[in-house]
């Protein structure tokens, strides 16, 4: 085996646990993982609230595009999993459309559906425009009814940028490409398409949220790899040292980073200015997680829902998810239930903490997943600074100029907003990034995740 020397890994998310884990699986000797939280998973971590309801950072839908991601977690996860069939749909005023919308077109008012068909089929006839913006590329696709009734609404609310500032690049199979035929077929027929796209079915672990999975994962180290609360303050280029919050000093020969890259670059010394300056181009957004804990019975109408998006102005929330139908594991007992509302905060779009548990109260019961009679039992309200690295016009420039430059030095930047390539920012691509970067490493393979998200996109892969 090569030796690298002394391997140092910032945070214990997927992607350093990645990293942890092939070169443990090699036997490689001196890696250590220092994550400054007091556990370990990062943004797919769980927390369970003082009224013990169990909460994920978001709606968190394994679907791995890895069967190596997924024997592993298979061997590891100590319960096993659920499997579920995705019920998702989406709230237009005072009416449920199943998931995709434009798929589902019968479902709106007949001038909604007759406008969008209309618009849908003069979109068809027309060439795509080489290089377009998020915003260009929706409506030259679906056309302005799709455009204005719900993707632009919900992809604005989403993101918090304007789509006019987001590429294309980043959406492989996210985004439905409309069969104008099925379509047409379903209006005439008044019939639901709900089947489409690559999570329609998806499993979960069956006790303790997501976050059980990255437990389990580092329960498998060696003691010695991994230190929680360490928090790396600087990174000394030159010298090959970081400094820690406590004041010491550790060397590296390798060093991976899945802290946020603009960070990483402010926090390192001896990075050209330039560098630093191309860095603060970098956009992203935070997140809110509201969990409405609830004690009774859900609605007839949610009792096998898994998610639902919410266009409107009238809710701060794009999604909610009915967590307790991921797992009874979530709710403190059989008489609750619970619902995970997500909110985007930009510059764009700001958002005021000290409303956001009215407005999502308010909104729940006008959207109808809850009613005035609804018993709310506990609320868990947190926040990620980092929660979605915007895919922005430019994008890849800047991470053209930083990665290189940084691994001039040894230093691997990886993961969600390690990497900030939304398309490649899932927890099963995160792993792989860090278990690919090793590999490369060992002449063993390559970083095919991080260069090529088309590619693996399109899975399975090995
Ligand atoms: C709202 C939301 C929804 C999501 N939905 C899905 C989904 O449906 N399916 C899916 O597969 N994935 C989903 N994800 C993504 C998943 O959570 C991420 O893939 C994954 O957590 C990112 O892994 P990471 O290791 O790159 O980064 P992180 O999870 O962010 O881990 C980085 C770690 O580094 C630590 N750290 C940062 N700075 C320092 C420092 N200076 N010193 C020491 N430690 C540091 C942090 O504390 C953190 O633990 C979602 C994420 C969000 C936010």
């Amino acid at each position: 085996m090569k030796d690298l020397g002394q391997i140092l890994v910032i945070g214990a998310g997927p992607t350093g646990l990645g990293v942890a884990t092939r070169l443990t699986e090699l036997g490689y000797p001196t890696v250590r993982v220092l994550e400054s939280r007091g556990a370990v998973g990062g943004l797919a971590a769980s927390h369970v609230d003082p009224a013990g309801f169990t909460w994920d950072i978001g709606g968190h839908v394994h679907h791995s595009h890895y069967t190596r991601f997924d024997e592993l977690l298979d061997r590891v996860l100590p319960g096993g999993w659920f499997e579920h069939q995705r019920v998702s749909r989406i709230r237009m005023s005072d009416r449920w459309i199943p998931f995709p919308f434009q798929l589902n077109l019968h479902r709106l008012e007949p001038a909604d559906r007759d406008l969008c068909l209309a618009r849908l089929e003069e979109a068809a006839d027309r060439p795509l425009p080489q290089s377009a913006t998020f915003a260009e590329w929706i409506r030259s696709v679906f056309g302005d009814g799709i455009a204005e009734l719900f993707l632009i609404p919900y992809n604005e609310k989403v993101w918090g940028y304007p789509l006019e500032r987001l590429g294309t690049g980043w959406m492989g199979d996210r985004v439905a490409r409309p069969d104008l035929e099925a379509i047409r077929a379903a209006i005439r027929e008044d019939r639901d398409l709900d089947t489409w796209g690559p999570n329609r079915t998806f499993r979960f672990p069956r006790t303790g949220g997501t976050g059980s999975l990255w437990s389990a994962v580092a329960e498998r180290l060696p003691d010695e790899v991994l230190e929680l609360g360490a928090t790396v303050k600087r990174i000394d280029l030159n010298a090959r040292q970081v400094r820690l919050a406590d004041g010491r000093r550790l060397s590296w020969d390798r060093l991976v980073s899945s802290m946020p890259l603009d960070r990483l670059c402010r926090r390192c010394d001896g990075l050209p200015d330039r560098a630093l300056e191309t860095s603060a181009q970098l956009v992203s957004s935070a997140v809110h997680i509201l969990g409405v804990g609830l004690r009774g019975k859900p609605p007839e109408s949610l009792r096998h829902t898994s998610w639902m998006y919410f266009p409107g102005s009238n809710s701060p929330y794009y999604r909610v998810t009915v967590f307790s139908n991921y797992s009874p594991s979530h709710v403190p007992d059989a008489t609750c239930w619970s619902l995970m509302a997500e909110v985007c905060e930009t510059n764009w779009r700001p958002v005021d903490p000290a409303t956001l548990r009215s407005w999502t109260l308010r909104a729940l019961e006008e959207d109808g997943l809850t009613t005035e009679e609804s018993e709310v039992v506990s609320f868990w309200h947190h926040r990620e600074s980092f929660g979605y690295p915007t895919p922005f016009v430019g994008r890849d420039a800047v991470l053209q100029e930083l990665l290189p430059e940084l691994e001039r030095h040894e230093v691997y930047s990886r993961g969600r907003f390690g990497a900030w390539k939304y398309e490649v920012s899932n927890q099963d691509h995160c792993f792989m990034q860090g278990v690919e970067l090793v590999d490369r490493w060992m002449d063993l393979g390559e970083e095919v995740t991080i260069h090529q998200p088309s590619v693996v996109n399109r899975g399975p892969n090995r």
